[in-house]
């Protein structure tokens, strides 16, 4: 452990605190943390934890979920800057509309959303949960938002529903193409392919497992084969490695990297522990409202 890491140790005592990491965010903080997972995972323990400060280290829509199902807490942002461009990507007058076009819509809401989309919605999905939440809902309209991909390969997975699409997208993962997987395969043609369904849907289509962040850790760790290319964010392989140390895991480009998520350091942990902010903020209605569509996700989840 170096000497911010120890740090950070120290100020966990006395701040009575405790590490959340997303995979995505960079090896050091991860090495650090103490609960790390994909967005399912950090929501579900975020209502488990009896420290009295959750340090979020990930996107700002990863800690205003962690307020909202803990709204007792305090809930600290190392980098408030850090915010996913995609969680931005629907509107609630849209949202308005096909309420008023659909008599019998459900708005499923990725969590990778601002706490608004959420008010706004029926019940919340992650990528490790979409397909078993989407299928067990009574309405046969669902409309998936903000990511246009991911709700494409609900829809694929789940045809007895009608997926009413919207256009929000991932960066990271919407720019990877079929080209560059293709280029990846002929490069280690025994490795298998693991995808999130992030991904355009004819990348999806390419993989050999298609899933969330923890579903492709699963795969790889479970699976006989040595060789993996991963379509994830690159953040992935510490874990992948680090449980895995004997197979190799190939990216398909350099730009898998996500920079939201990388703005989190042991520094402005530090920081952010010492200072005890920027803390995430929510009025109690607000909160009140945003609840309903996260509780619901974890009990049908179950
Ligand atoms: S990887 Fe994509 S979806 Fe995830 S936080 Fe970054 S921009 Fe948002």
């Amino acid at each position: 452990m170096n000497e911010k890491q120890l740090r950070i140790q120290e100020l966990k005592k006395e701040k009575d605190a405790v590490i959340l990491a997303h995979y995505y965010v960079n090896d050091e903080v991860q090495e650090i943390a103490d609960y790390v997972g994909d967005s399912y995972y950090l929501s579900e323990i975020a209502t488990k934890i009896k420290e009295k400060v959750l340090v979020l280290c990930g996107v700002r829509f990863m800690g205003e979920s962690a307020k909202i199902l803990n709204p007792d807490k305090k809930v600290l942002m190392p980098d408030m800057q850090a915010d996913c461009p995609m969680a931005h990507m629907a509107d609630a007058r849209k949202i308005e509309e096909i309420r008023r076009k659909y008599e019998d819509v459900a708005v499923v809401c990725y969590v990778n959303s601002t706490a608004e989309l959420k008010v706004h919605s029926d019940v919340c999905v992650t990528s490790s949960n979409a397909l078993k939440i989407v299928r067990a809902l009574p309405n046969k309209n669902i409309f998936f938002i903000p990511d246009q991909h991911l709700g494409t390969y609900v829809a694929s997975q789940v045809p007895e529903k009608n997926i009413i699409l919207n256009d929000g997208y991932c960066p990271v993962h919407a720019r990877i193409t079929e080209e560059e997987i293709k280029e990846a395969k002929a490069a280690h043609p025994k490795a298998k392919i693991l995808v999130h369904p992030e991904c355009q849907a004819l990348v999806t289509a390419m993989a050999d497992y298609a899933g969330s962040t923890s579903g492709i850790i699963e795969y790889a760790s479970k699976d006989d084969a040595s060789e993996f290319i991963i379509v994830t964010e690159k953040g992935v392989l510490y874990e992948l490695q680090h449980r895995n140390p004997e197979k190799k895991f190939y990216l398909v480009n350099e730009t898998q990297c996500c920079p939201d998520m990388k703005k989190i350091t042991l520094d402005n942990m530090i920081q952010a522990m010492e200072n005890g902010a920027p803390l995430i903020e929510l009025e109690e209605t607000f909160i009140n409202q945003a609840h309903a569509p996260l509780k619901k996700m974890l009990e049908l989840a179950k």
